[in-house]
């Protein structure tokens, strides 16, 4: 994936119908962690509202606690893709934590006629998990979003990205989602859009920004904005391809992360300022 290795190799991929490269954005807003299915209809059907064709869902859920809800996982697969189906939903960035999950995601989406596609996230927590990037690798029908991870070197998730390639797997999406440092507070996370084109200019991937990963919160300034919605203006102006960002119906109900999720009500004016962005390119 790196330049250095051929130069003028096609940067992008394309994949049901969304294309991904290091010229183009889309906009990844979903559920951090699906929790009912009417929530999970809300969010579709308001992305669908807004002619958005991607999402993002999680349904097995990496969490720092083993008390903590852990995703649905496998069992809420057959709703999330007939919803997603319906309301003409491509693309599902889903994180996976074992290889065992591809199965379960290629068999549900077989067993109902592939309504829609899945993007395989690898999360932070899993970034050197080589046994997993090396079995995502070796699977071609799904592409991956790779998360950078929040404590090793940027060249090291570059090198993680490497396991995907060298496995047969080059269809990558590089995403940043922070870096954990004391130094990073407010924030959860030091917020790292400014490797936005650092990273472009290394690798033939596009780069994805995870503005709800890196801020942690839906703390707004005295301008009334979100930090979310300021971080992911940087990232947009840094040259990003692709936003995956934390929405909920209702925040407080949320089973994960729900602090930093934005709401329905701000779904129009953040697509609204990401579309002001990205003319800033
Ligand atoms: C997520 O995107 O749901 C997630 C857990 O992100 P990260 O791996 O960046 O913490």
């Amino acid at each position: 994936l790196g330049r250095h290795r051929d130069d003028r190799r096609q940067t992008g991929f394309s994949y049901n119908d969304v294309h991904f490269d290091q010229d183009n954005l889309n906009v990844f807003a979903g559920l951090c962690a699906v929790d009912t299915p009417e929530h999970v209809e809300i969010m579709m059907k308001s992305l669908a509202d807004h002619g958005q064709t991607c999402t993002r869902m999680g349904a097995y859920k990496p969490r720092t606690n083993p008390y903590s809800f852990q995703g649905h996982g496998e069992a809420c697969l057959p709703y999330v893709f007939e919803l997603a189906g319906k309301y003409g939903i491509r693309v599902i960035a889903m994180e996976i934590t074992h290889e065992s999950h591809i199965e379960e995601i290629d068999t549900c989406l077989e067993q109902l006629g592939r309504p829609t596609g899945v993007m395989l996230q690898v999360g932070t927590r899993n970034t050197q998990n080589f046994e997993l990037l090396k079995a995502i690798g070796r699977q071609k029908e799904y592409p991956v979003l790779l998360k950078r991870g929040f404590g090793i070197t940027l060249n090291e998730s570059l090198n993680a990205a490497e396991y995907l390639a060298s496995e047969g797997n080059a269809n990558v999406i590089f995403c940043l989602r922070g870096m954990k440092t004391e130094a990073g507070q407010p924030h959860r996370n030091m917020v790292d859009f400014a490797h936005v084109p650092a990273v472009k200019r290394l690798t033939r991937m596009p780069v994805c920004i995870d503005p709800s990963h890196s801020v942690g919160s839906r703390d707004s300034s005295p301008d009334g904005i979100p930090d979310v919605m300021h971080a992911t203006a940087q990232g947009i102006v840094a040259g990003a391809n692709m936003v995956l960002v934390d929405f909920h119906p209702r925040p407080e109900k949320a089973l994960v992360d729900g602090p930093q999720a934005l709401t329905m009500e701000e779904l129009p004016a953040f697509l609204d300022d990401v579309a002001l962005c990205h003319e800033l390119w």
